[in-house]
């Protein structure tokens, strides 16, 4: 079975290793190069374990990140751990072709028998059995392949730091009145946190205006211990992030899996352990039916779309612990004028 990921993203990649594991040796197809920047941690939720205990790496993460508390059978709910170093060890021993853009499907009446791709070498079609667009939120290979997806842009944007200084805790949070976030998540290279903002009309404009020193001064105010690691900070970032949703999960040939079939709102998260589940059960399919690649995705979604529901019809506003009442003014960011 010839198997081609089109994203050498994190579910991509547990896909790839995924099936690797089972005697199948995947093309993974990355638009970026090798050494393209991945910067700061991510929190990886339980939801990944299985995924990487199968292929050998939930121990070497975990020993090389932090736990984030509660535990329940010795282990943890979350790790916080650099995404270069998750991203460096689903790397090793996957045949990831770097710089290659997958731009065109090559097709046999309705069944997709591979992807055009544009590398350094030029264009060139590499046939598949099955293509996966592990390809992100807006998935190229799911606008080639024709199934529809609904993107909408949250209403919760994030404004973010990174900082040197660790903190003594692993993981701090404070919800504001209206069940948002503010956290601050400690990991080996410092701590990174965020406070999840009402998406302003005026965008990444009226969420930086105020400037940093009067970022961490609200901040501090509502979580004010994470002022260790907050003193250092000099650089804020704004992120507003699309969610999308998808009915078809498959094409006779083609599947998606991670944000490419399902991206929610990073304020769940769960975004990674979703992707990185969505692989395992993939690779299990195809391990199962590796002569029959639509058996295989049928198979696929049976199994998985049931235990994605759950979230997708809670969405990422499931986590928040909502007191209700108005917001009061500390709690907003920007401040009102
Ligand atoms: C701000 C933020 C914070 C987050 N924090 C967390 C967290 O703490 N915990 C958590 O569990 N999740 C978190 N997430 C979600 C998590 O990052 C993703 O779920 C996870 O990275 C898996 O994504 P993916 O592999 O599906 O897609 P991506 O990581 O987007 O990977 C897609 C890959 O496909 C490549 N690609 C795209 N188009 C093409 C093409 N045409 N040809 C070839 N390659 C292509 C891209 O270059 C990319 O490498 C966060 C997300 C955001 C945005």
């Amino acid at each position: 079975m010839r198997v081609v990921i089109v994203g050498g993203g994190m579910a991509g990649l547990v896909l790839a290793r995924g099936l690797i594991h089972r005697g199948v040796a995947p093309v993974v197809l990355e638009r970026m190069p090798s050494t393209a920047v991945v910067e700061g941690p991510i929190m990886l939720p339980f939801q990944a374990y299985d995924a990487l205990e199968e292929i050998g790496l939930l121990e070497p993460i975990r020993a090389a990140g932090r736990d984030v508390p509660p535990h329940r059978d010795g282990l943890p709910v979350a790790i916080g751990v650099g995404r270069r170093l998750v991203l460096d060890h689903l790397r090793e021993g996957v045949d990831i072709r770097w710089e290659h853009e997958v731009t065109g499907l090559l097709r046999d009446g309705d069944r997709i028998t591979g992807v055009r791709a544009r590398g350094p070498e030029g264009e060139r079609e590499i046939p598949a059995h099955i293509v996966v667009g592990a390809d992100g939120t807006h998935s190229r290979v799911r606008e080639l392949a024709g199934i529809e997806a609904e993107l909408t842009v949250s209403d919760t944007a994030f404004v973010s730091f990174r900082s040197p200084a660790r903190c003594e805790e692993a993981f701090l949070i404070e919800f504001t009145s209206d069940g948002r976030q503010l956290t601050l998540l400690d990991w080996p290279g410092g701590s990174a946190g965020g406070w999840q903002i009402e998406r302003p009309e005026g965008g990444r404009d009226a969420a930086l205006a105020p400037g940093v020193e009067a970022f961490k001064r609200a901040y501090l105010r509502l979580l004010p211990r994470a002022a260790a690691a907050v003193e250092p900070v000099t650089e804020l970032t704004y992120r507003e992030v699309t969610e999308v949703r998808c009915d078809t999960w498959w094409r006779p040939g083609l599947t998606l899996v991670g944000e490419a079939l399902h991206a929610m709102n990073p304020e769940a998260g769960i975004g990674s352990g979703l992707g990185m589940a969505d692989a395992q059960a993939l690779a299990i399919a195809v391990g199962r039916h590796r002569d029959d690649p639509d058996r295989a995705l049928a198979e696929y979604e049976r199994w998985r779309r049931p235990a994605v529901a759950p979230y997708l019809a809670v969405g990422s506003q499931g986590v928040r612990v909502v007191r209700g009442g108005e917001l009061r003014d500390e709690e907003r960011w920007p401040p009102p004028a």
